[in-house]
C-alpha cells in the first residue's frame, strides 16, 4: 500500500510536507518521494527499503523551496513522476493498483508513447497514469479519461502551477482527507498526519471526487459519488490507530472488534488478555474491557524500527522481522491461560512460529487465538497486500480437508456450516493452539459502523464491490485457485 500527502502553504511548505509524508511510513517500505514547486519543480526520490524516510530525506527537505508540494510513501514504484504536457509540466503521486496496466501500456506504446520508468512489475503505474491524464484536453478531463480506462483503484495528487489537483478513486477503496489550518491546506491518505501538524479535518473526499486546492482554498471540480467501497482492512490492520477514514477512527473500531470477540467467549476461562503488537493491541484492549480480564503484554516488540512484518516485499525478510521483533516475558506467560488477539490470520506461519511458539516455550498453560476478522479467503484484488491465494491459511485448510483446491468456497465462508467448523478446527490444530475463534463478518461490519454495502469485503467474501465497472476480471478463479 502507498500513502500520499500534499500541502499548499502561505510560506515554504517543506517542513509540513516532510513530516506529513513521513506520517505515512507505516504503509510502504520501498520508495519515498517528494516534489515542490517554486517556479521550477524540485523532486527527490529515495529507496527506503533499508532505512527510514526521515533519515533519507532530512538533508533534501531542508533545501526544498516552494509553497506547494506533494509526497508519497510507495510500496511499489518510484514516485513522484514528472511530465511535461500540453497543459504544462506537472508532478504526480498515486495510491492504488491498475489491474490492466500492462494492456494499457502496450496500447500506448503502439500509439508511439515511450516509458522511462520501470517498477518491479514492469511499467511504472504512476508514469502510465501521468501519460493517460496528459491525453485529456485539460487535467480534469484527463483524470476522468484515466478513470474510464483503468480497471482497479487509483487516488492521486497532481502538483501543477494551478495548485494541487486531488482525485479519489472512483470506488473509494483508498481514502483521501482534506485538512486546514490558518496558513495552509493539506490533503492526506492518513489523518494521523494532521494531528501534530495542527490541521483540522474539513472534508472526507467522496469516491470519484476531484478538487483543486491552491492559495484561494478548495474548489470542487467534479462531484463525488455517494456510494463507495472503502477497504475494510484499513480499520482492521493497515491503518494507523490515530487515523480516521470516512469519519471513523481506527483505534475505536479495533476496540469494538475486541469487544465482539469477547462476547462470544463466555465459556472460556482466561488469566491474561494480550494482543500481537502493534495492530492486535487495540483489539485486545477491547476484549479486556468487555471480558473484565486484565490486559497484559506477554510479548513485547523490541523496537518500532522493525516496522510491520507484512511490508517488506520478500517473505524471507518478513519472517526475519517477525522472528526478531517479539520478545516473550516469561513472568507473565508461565502457567497462564492466555487470549491472543490478532488482526487477521494470513498465512498463519508467523503467528505459529514466532508468536504462539514463544508463548508455549515460555510456559503458557493455554493459548486461545482470536483474529479480529473472519478467515481470509481471497487476496486483495488490488494488490493492497502481499498475500497470494494459495498461501492463505484458510485455503490450506480447505485443500487439506477436500484433498484439492476448491473454486466455490461459499460453504467455508458461512460460519454456520460444518465445513466452516472443520476449517477452523484444522487451522487451530495446525497453529497448535488451545482454541481458535474468528470474528464473524457481521460483527466486523458492526464494529466498523458503516453499512455493509459501503465496504469492500472481497478478502473475506470474494464478492466484487459494485463500482461502475464490472469487477469479474479478477474473479476468484482468475486469481489462481490452483
Ligand atoms: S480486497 Fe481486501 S484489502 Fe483489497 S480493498 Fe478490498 S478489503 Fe481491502
Amino acid at each position: 500500500m502507498s500513502g500520499i500527502f500534499g500541502v499548499i502553504s502561505k510560506n515554504n511548505c517543506n517542513e509540513i510536507l516532510f513530516y506529513g509524508t513521513d506520517y505515512h511510513s507505516h504503509l510502504g517500505t520501498e520508495y519515498g518521494g517528494m516534489a515542490t514547486l517554486a517556479g521550477n519543480f524540485t523532486r527527490h526520490i529515495h529507496d527506503i527499503s533499508q532505512t527510514q524516510f526521515k533519515s533519507k530525506f532530512f538533508e533534501d527537505y531542508r533545501k526544498m523551496e516552494g509553497n506547494k508540494g506533494i509526497g508519497v510513501i510507495s510500496a511499489l514504484e518510484e514516485q513522484p513522476i514528472y511530465l511535461n504536457s500540453k497543459f504544462g509540466p506537472f508532478c504526480i503521486v498515486t495510491n492504488g493498483l491498475i489491474e490492466n496496466a500492462s494492456e494499457i501500456a502496450v496500447e500506448l506504446m503502439k500509439k508511439g508513447h515511450s516509458f522511462t520508468e520501470v517498477s518491479k512489475d514492469g511499467a511504472n503505474a504512476t508514469e502510465l497514469i501521468a501519460k493517460l491524464i496528459s491525453q485529456g484536453q485539460n487535467i480534469i478531463e484527463g483524470i476522468e479519461m484515466m478513470f474510464d480506462l483503468i480497471r482497479g483503484s487509483c487516488s492521486l495528487l497532481i502538483l501543477h502551477e494551478d495548485g494541487i489537483y486531488v482525485a479519489r478513486d472512483r470506488c473509494g477503496y483508498t481514502p483521501l482527507i482534506v485538512g486546514q489550518r490558518d496558513d495552509a491546506i493539506a490533503i492526506t491518505s492518513e489523518t494521523c498526519a494532521f494531528t501534530n501538524l495542527n490541521f483540522n479535518i474539513i472534508k472526507y473526499m467522496e469516491p470519484g471526487e476531484i478538487i483543486l486546492i491552491n492559495e484561494n482554498g478548495m474548489t470542487e471540480k467534479r462531484k463525488g459519488r455517494k456510494t463507495n467501497q472503502v477497504c475494510a482492512f484499513l480499520w482492521i490492520y493497515t491503518g494507523f490507530p490515530a487515523s480516521s477514514y470516512e469519519g471513523i477512527n481506527v483505534e475505536t473500531v479495533r476496540e469494538r472488534c475486541g469487544r465482539f470477540l469477547a462476547k462470544h467467549d463466555t465459556d472460556i476461562k482466561v488469566d491474561v488478555v494480550s494482543g500481537v503488537p502493534d495492530s492486535g493491541i487495540a483489539h485486545a484492549i477491547g476484549y479486556a474491557m468487555e471480558s473484565g480480564k486484565p490486559y497484559r503484554r506477554p510479548l513485547v516488540k523490541y523496537t518500532p524500527g522493525y516496522g510491520r512484518s507484512y511490508t517488506p516485499p520478500s517473505q524471507e525478510k518478513r519472517d526475519l522481522v517477525a522472528k526478531m521483533k517479539l520478545i516473550a516475558i516469561k513472568e507473565i506467560i508461565e502457567g497462564n491461560r492466555i487470549i491472543v488477539c490478532e488482526d487477521s490470520i494470513v498465512r498463519g506461519t508467523q503467528l505459529k512460529n514466532f508468536t504462539i511458539k514463544k508463548l508455549w516455550d515460555a510456559g503458557a498453560k493455554e493459548v486461545h487465538v482470536r483474529p479480529a476478522c473472519p478467515p481470509l479467503m481471497f487476496p486483495c484484488r488490488f494488490n493492497l497486500s502481499t498475500r497470494s491465494i494459495n498461501e492463505l491459511a484458510a485455503r490450506r485448510a480447505i485443500r487439506s480437508i477436500e484433498g484439492h483446491d476448491l473454486e466455490d468456497v461459499h460453504e467455508y465462508i458461512d460460519n454456520k456450516t460444518d465445513k466452516y467448523k472443520k476449517m477452523v478446527d484444522w487451522t487451530a490444530n495446525d497453529l497448535e493452539v488451545t482454541t481458535l475463534r474468528y470474528q464473524a463478518i457481521d460483527d466486523m461490519v458492526k464494529a466498523i459502523g458503516l453499512p455493509k454495502e459501503r465496504l469492500c469485503l472481497y478478502c473475506w467474501t470474494g464478492e466484487c464491490p459494485s463500482c461502475d465497472k464490472p469487477c469479474n476480471k479478477t474473479s476468484k478463479t482468475e486469481k489462481g485457485v490452483a
